[in-house]
């Protein structure tokens, strides 16, 4: 039933199947799922869709597995390999969510209702704009490019974010070839063309600039052999090393690697300008610089999309970057709003903003003072609420709150220490300093969609059972544990079949023994049997025949 209101027709779909056929059960409550990313599509796949009436709305109709974009810039591997419809994922679920291509462009807490508007076609009513209502939202709708308003960005450089983009580098990576091999360039014309420039040195722009050195040498050396010997790379970093968030192991070997490659590592130059022929960047040392070049991919991190911008400022986040949700990912002062992945952060509860309450907590006795074992009584719960103090105890190689304690009182006390309240706070006085932000990575969005998936799943238990295992109060009791990343390792791949891999437990790992790990866990971490096959397929035919070069 659609009715028209004001410009905007309201979707109202509140009639649900399960309602009808078995009228004595009350409906079903509604969830609506924003993105079909890493965040989206992981907490689909694992929700139980018979609980719920599930609606889901994106832009795009896909899944996308994004840590091969850079590896479709080279034509490794194909667009069509690493995605996979979305409607072919929702029917493996029995054909019960529903799917709306859209885009949401504004959330309404308020009414519980989302604004969307279509992205099909614009000869829809009403300019394609609807509304739907919710009862839980997840929002997953990841982050968009960062260009920090550096002028010309937009209209002169790729990005590297969806799989349009991959495709358009390749495409531009082979203008460039072409053109550097018309007849009526001079020397300088086709070295500017062969000029490729990659803006940021986090892993993103690192692979793909690694991608393009393989491809320019293993294939279009031979294809181009005129003017092979005019291709150059740049690598373009504010900082003073490319990779900082790995070890510096991988990163020194990655610099090393990269000046043997022959690719130019610029680090401490922060790009301030691009226009149709030059890339203007500024270094203390040497002040502006221009440098002609032939195609620009600017990969400099992630900023927030503006709708969930909007959506900050209704909610008294204002003064935040990024959307910030509680270790439940539900998003604060905002009922049933939850959101996962790159578009929001995890706020950790600080132990000196609950100091008191934990105190009265512990105090089982109400004695005024705690000993060791009242507060070792209590330990597991800290350590579950409050990720940071097993952080510090490690850290400082402690082996429990006793050390911690005794190290408060000074060594001389030893079996009937209390602690006041006062002593108490010295004690975990610096445990907050060990709080970790997530990544912004793929790792992270599914594993919090996963973990929301089963929350869901057991929400009406918990409703019924509201008593939960953490008994420390931060706001209220709780059914569920908080939401706990693993940290399975990342992979810096730096071409040449060869693979940085910095594993958990600080193991490092370089070269062509982690390539084939990557190859492994990238054709495991496939979503379908079918993508499965495309890419190890792809794989193979490189091996076999190199890269295509048509485009
Ligand atoms: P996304 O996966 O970006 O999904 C966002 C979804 O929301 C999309 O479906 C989008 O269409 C949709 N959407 C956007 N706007 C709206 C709107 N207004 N309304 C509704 N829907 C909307 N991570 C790793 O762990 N390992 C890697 O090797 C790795 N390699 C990467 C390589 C590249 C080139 C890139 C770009 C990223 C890589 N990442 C990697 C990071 C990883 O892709 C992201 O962290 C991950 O995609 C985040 O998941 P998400 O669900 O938050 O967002
Ligand atoms: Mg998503
Ligand atoms: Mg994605
Ligand atoms: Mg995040
Ligand atoms: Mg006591």
């Amino acid at each position: 039933a659609a009715a028209s209101s004001g410009g905007l027709v309201a979707y109202a779909d509140s009639g649900s199947d399960a309602a009808v056929q078995q009228p004595q059960l009350p409906p079903r409550k509604k969830v609506v799922v924003l993105g079909t990313g890493w965040g989206g599509t992981t907490f689909l796949r694992n929700l139980d869709s018979r609980l719920y009436d599930v609606q889901v709305i994106s832009p795009r109709n896909y899944f996308a597995f994004t840590p091969l974009l850079p590896s479709v810039t080279s034509g490794t591997v194909e667009p069509r390999s690493i995605v996979e419809p979305i409607r072919r994922v929702l029917e493996k679920k029995g054909g019960e969510i529903k799917f709306w291509e859209a885009e949401c462009f504004k959330i309404d807490p308020q009414s519980k209702k989302i604004h969307c508007r279509s992205n099909v076609g614009t000869n829809l009513e009403g300019n394609g704009e609807f509304l739907v209502d919710y009862d839980y939202l997840v929002v997953a709708v990841g982050a968009r490019t960062n260009t920090f308003n550096t002028p010309g960005v937009v209209e002169n450089c790729h990005f590297l974010k969806e799989v349009e983009d991959a495709q358009k580098i390749r495409r531009s990576v082979m203008d460039c070839f072409e053109r550097a091999s018309l007849p009526f360039l001079n020397e300088e014309e086709r070295k500017k063309n062969l000029h490729f420039v990659v803006v940021g040195g986090g892993p993103t722009g690192v692979e793909f600039a690694a991608s393009l050195h393989d491809f320019v040498t293993e294939d279009l050396s031979k294809l181009y052999p005129s003017i092979q010997h005019l291709v150059k790379i740049s690598l373009i970093e504010a900082a003073d090393h490319i990779l900082t968030m790995f070890d510096k192991r991988i990163t020194n070997f990655a610099e090393d690697k990269f000046g043997r490659d022959g690719i130019d590592v610029k680090t401490g130059y922060k790009v301030v300008k691009v226009s149709k022929d030059d890339i203007t960047m500024q270094n203390p040392a040497t002040g502006d610089i221009s440098v002609p070049y032939g195609m620009a991919v600017w990969s400099t991190g992630i900023g927030t999309r503006p709708f969930v911008v909007e959506f900050m400022k209704q909610i008294g986040q204002a003064n935040r970057r990024v959307l910030a949700t509680d270790e439940w990912l539900r998003v604060r002062e905002c009922d049933g709003v939850y959101a996962i992945g790159d578009c929001a952060t995890i706020n950790q509860r600080k132990v000196m903003e609950d100091i008191s309450e934990i105190f009265r907590v512990a105090d089982k006795d109400k004695s005024g003072t705690l000993t060791v074992k009242e507060i070792q009584d209590i330990l597991d719960d800290i350590y579950v609420r409050y990720p940071q103090v097993q952080l510090y105890l490690k850290s400082k190689q402690m082996n429990g709150i006793a050390d911690l304690v005794r190290s408060a009182k000074g060594d001389a006390e030893k079996e009937s220490v209390e602690l006041n309240i006062e002593e108490f706070k010295k004690a975990l006085s610096l445990v907050d300093s060990q709080v970790k932000f997530l990544p912004a990575t793929a790792q992270v969005a599914s594993q919090q969609g996963q973990y929301l998936a089963r929350c869901f799943n057991k929400m009406k238990d918990a409703e019924e059972n509201p008593e939960g295992p953490i008994r420390i109060r931060g706001e209220g009791r709780h059914r569920f544990r908080p939401f706990r990343y693993r940290h399975l390792g990342q992979f810096a791949p730096l071409g040449g079949e060869q693979t940085a891999a910095q594993l958990p437990g600080d193991w490092i790992s370089i070269g062509h023994s982690s390539q084939w790990l990557w190859y492994s866990v990238y054709a495991t971490k496939q979503i379908s049997w079918r993508t499965r096959m495309l890419v190890v397929s792809d794989w193979t035919r490189r091996f076999i025949f190199g890269r295509d070069s048509s485009c």
